[in-house]
């Protein structure tokens, strides 16, 4: 499949859902591309996992944003393997730095930069320590097998819609918890 027709399809998955994320965060090193980024040269011409940039193009096509998250140690082979894949304008953020907090860090720039709350993002990532770490977070966080792809879409969209409904109970149940008399000091005159 090329990547106009992943895009297409991916375009229509994203049409199956009512709500998107307003922020969608990859991991480089095997979510984005089959390798790690320090073992390689950066005069080698890279290549992605077939479908991933299909379907970062469907995002943008969408209004949805998207950004990196990586701990690769060698940022500089990073950012000449995105150049090269002309890819590296998409992004509205790039943290790549190597760090002992699972992305929490990483999280914490994001979120400051873009103004987008943890629980409107979704994440790739192909590591679990770096998903349960960020998922504490309240970031909709989906554990990739084989890189980016169109399965991985479809379960990160609809996890991502599940947690959002929940939270939306959360709030709705704390309205009406604060409306009940004598719940509030307001309340009791
Ligand atoms: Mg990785």
């Amino acid at each position: 499949m090329g990547d106009e027709m992943v895009k297409n399809e991916a375009m229509e998955i994203m049409g199956l859902f009512q709500v998107l994320p307003r922020l969608v965060v990859f991991d480089l090193d095997y979510t984005l591309w089959p390798f790690y980024c320090e073992c390689r040269s950066k005069n080698e011409k890279p290549s992605m996992y077939p479908q991933a940039k299909g379907i970062m193009h469907a995002f943008k096509d969408k209004g949805v944003n998207v950004a990196i998250a990586s701990r690769s140690p060698t940022p500089d082979v990073a950012n000449a393997f995105l150049q090269k894949l002309e890819i590296k304008s998409m992004f509205v953020a790039q943290e790549i730095f190597s760090s002992w907090t699972h992305k929490t860090e990483h999280f914490q720039k994001i979120n400051r930069k873009t103004a987008v709350p943890y629980n409107e993002m979704l994440f790739f990532d192909d590591e679990n320590r770096n998903i349960q770490a960020v998922s504490k977070m309240g970031v909709t966080s989906i554990l990739v097998g084989k890189g980016v792809n169109l399965g991985a879409l479809r379960q990160g969209l609809s996890e991502f819609v599940k947690n959002s409904a929940s939270v939306e109970k959360n709030k709705e149940q704390w309205r009406k918890f604060s409306k009940e008399p004598g719940s509030s000091k307001s309340d009791a005159q």
